[in-house]
């Protein structure tokens, strides 16, 4: 299996680490059953995402024992979005599965998502029918946000699905050439096209540990896909702009009559608060939206790496 001359392998499974201790060795074990049932050749791609526990030192026992285990150990904590992204420029295999390491998606439906690559599919991902396990106010905001991007972006992204998925040669290269250093990747692999499908199942609650996606991770996640796939907010503030200037046109014209015609000097405090708070926050909210984009702008021309990588197993060629 580890010859030289070998140039590729069937498939890559990319697994970001944070903070997963109670759950690599599990995850390891399932998703070995299920590649050795299968019959690919195959290789585990852990990318350590600066975990603070002891997360590396598990991978890379696993790694002493298996030469199919490979990992990219960060220099700190990227987030999930740019772990994956690191897994997907470093991965060999002609296929990538993109896969959660606390179990929540089920190694045991790969099979079933693999034969439908077979079948000619580019992508195929999982949607959950369900979610266990998750408080109330994740499912509720999760649910919202999603029919909100719906509303708002261009490109159908599909609703109820996390980053579970494989995908094949064609779409893996489209994404090494997508240079955005704000990832979405759920939303890019729609935006590419080609042949995509899904499979459904029951999302588990997580196996062990807890989420390492803080409601700030969450929030910036949401504004990247966004900011990344939507023009609209943009939009709306200057359309809330125009509808906010045309109604102090009115006003300002009912002032002048007040003054002029009717001579009546109203004392008017709580109209002049009304308006100046109204539109302070008109404008502020506009401001913030524009800087949303230009902070996002910003980010992409300073071009930075997007990821550092500490130590790897992995020898490039
Ligand atoms: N993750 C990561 N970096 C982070 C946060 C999360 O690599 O900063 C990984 C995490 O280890 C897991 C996946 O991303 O494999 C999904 O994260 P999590 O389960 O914490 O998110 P949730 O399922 O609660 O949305
Ligand atoms: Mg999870």
């Amino acid at each position: 299996m580890e010859t030289k001359d070998m140039v590729s392998i069937d498939m890559t499974v990319v697994l970001p680490i944070y903070n997963e201790e109670a759950n690599i060795n599990t995850l390891y074990d399932r998703l070995t059953i299920i590649l050795k049932k299968m019959q690919l050749t195959y290789e585990l791609l852990f990318v350590n995402d600066g975990s603070t526990d002891q997360s590396l030192k598990i991978i890379k026992s696993l790694a002493m024992h298996d030469t199919q285990v490979k990992y990219l150990d960060f220099s700190r904590n990227f987030g999930h979005q740019i772990a994956v992204t690191a897994g997907l420029n470093t991965a060999k295999g002609k296929t990538v599965t993109i896969i959660d390491a606390d179990l929540q998606d089920p190694p045991e439906l790969i099979p079933n998502m693999y034969e439908k690559i077979m079948e000619g599919w580019n992508v195929v991902y999982a949607r959950r029918r369900n979610r266990k396990g998750e408080g109330i106010l994740k499912k509720i905001t999760a649910k919202l946000f999603y029919r909100l991007l719906t509303k708002v972006t261009s490109v159908p992204i599909p609703l109820d699905t996390g980053d579970f998925r494989i995908i094949d040669k064609k779409i893996i290269q489209v994404l090494k050439n997508m240079p955005e250093q704000s990832k979405f990747l759920r939303g890019q692999i729609s935006w590419i096209g080609f042949k995509q499908t899904f499979v459904e199942y029951d999302r588990d609650p997580r196996y062990g540990g807890k989420t390492g996606y803080t409601y700030r991770k969450m929030i910036r996640f949401a504004l990247d896909g966004i900011t990344a796939f939507s023009n609209i907010p943009l939009k709306i503030a200057s359309l809330a702009g125009f509808i906010v200037s045309g109604i102090s046109f009115l006003l300002i014209l009912y002032s002048l009559y007040g003054r002029f015609i009717l001579k009546n000097y109203a004392p008017g405090w709580a109209s002049i608060m009304i308006s100046v708070l109204f539109l302070g926050g008109i404008q502020l909210i506009c401001l913030g939206i524009i800087g949303e984009y230009i902070s996002r702008m910003n980010i992409n021309i300073r071009n930075r790496p997007l990821y550092i990588v500490n130590e790897s197993n992995i020898e490039y060629s």
